[in-house]
């Protein structure tokens, strides 16, 4: 199929492209076109006019410090997987960034795109959640912080609002002693997981447990975290703490049937899935303690 009739706009700067934007509401941002351009060829989406923002350097920034990351709407995925720095300060984005799709859809695909998209099967939705991080959103009427926690409302929805651009995410570094870990089940390799699980373990400077949260994609319809602290609660990783981790988590986790997989399925995998996440990021913690990466 062919998209319906659209008009076409390429704004060198935000500003003209916010208020572009403020005077045809029923326009759609286009970044790096790995989902819009499917859905529009699909008519499954069909905006009055295509807002391109590629040509706006200002979105080309990538900022990253001792504090945490900052990338701009315009940076590709392959550009934050591949950039050393950002993977130092925040490891979660690499592991995760690796298994986003095939690298053809990464060189083009954004990574802020594929969080506004807030499609449950995608990596970085979910890997935001886990993080805490946020989104600065920009329209005519000026610029506020969305934090994760608000930002994904309902399946493929977020809080943005009309005439709204997502101008950049932030995710904070890693925390001395935490560590953090991913593992997804796909079909093939690059395809979109049948489940997936993040996980990020904290502890005091004797390595005690002080938090364990676990972030979950293509399990519910929307990106899910979940805070499995209180079965650490003596502060020792023990095998049972573990997977009674899993089995908490299963009880705040609705699994949905599609056709690739049924729900109790998706249960399985989560739980499986939860228990390896875990112990990859206590590892990993374990490794950064001793000066040795993971
Ligand atoms: C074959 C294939 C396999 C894929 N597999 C995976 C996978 O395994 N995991 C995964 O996570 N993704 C996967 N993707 C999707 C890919 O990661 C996309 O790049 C991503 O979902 C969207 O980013 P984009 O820059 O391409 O956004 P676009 O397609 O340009 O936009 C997507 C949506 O977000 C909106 N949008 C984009 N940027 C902004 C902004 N700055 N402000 C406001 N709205 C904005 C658009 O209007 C549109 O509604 C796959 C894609 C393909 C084609």
């Amino acid at each position: 199929m062919k998209p319906a009739p659209f008009s076409y706009r390429r704004p060198t700067t935000l500003d003209e492209a916010l208020t572009t934007y403020a005077g045809e509401p029923d326009a759609k941002v286009l970044a790096g076109g790995q989902s819009l351009i499917p859905l529009l060829s699909m008519r499954l989406a069909a905006p009055s006019m295509l807002i391109d923002i590629n040509g706006i350097a200002e979105l080309d920034r990538l900022e990253v410090d001792a504090a945490g990351v900052r990338f701009g709407a315009n940076v590709r995925h392959a550009r934050l997987l591949a950039d050393v720095d950002a993977g130092r300060v925040q490891p979660l984005l690499a592991k995760a960034l690796g298994y986003v799709a095939h690298p053809t859809i990464r060189n083009r695909g954004t990574t802020l795109g594929s969080i506004v998209h807030a499609d449950a099967s995608a990596e970085m939705p979910v890997v935001l959640a886990l993080l805490d991080g946020t989104v600065t959103a920009a329209s005519a009427a000026g610029t506020r912080t969305i934090s994760a926690r608000e930002l994904f409302v309902g399946p493929l929805e977020t809080s943005l609002r009309p005439g709204e651009i997502a101008t950049d995410a932030y995710v904070p570094a890693l925390a001395a002693n935490t560590g953090v870990g991913f593992t997804e089940i796909a079909r093939r390799h690059g395809d979109y997981a049948l489940c997936g699980v993040a996980a990020l373990v904290a502890t005091d400077h004797t390595g005690a447990i002080t938090a364990v949260r676990t972030g979950y994609l293509s399990v519910c319809d929307t990106p899910t975290v979940v805070d499995v602290s209180e079965v650490f609660m003596d502060g020792s990783f023990t095998d049972r703490a573990v997977d009674d981790a899993a089995e908490l988590a299963l009880g705040s986790l609705e699994p949905e049937t599609d056709i690739h997989a049924s729900a109790d399925y998706r249960r399985q995998l989560a739980r499986v899935l939860t228990t390896r996440a875990v112990r990859e990021a206590h590892d990993d913690c374990l490794a950064r303690r001793t000066g040795v990466s993971a």
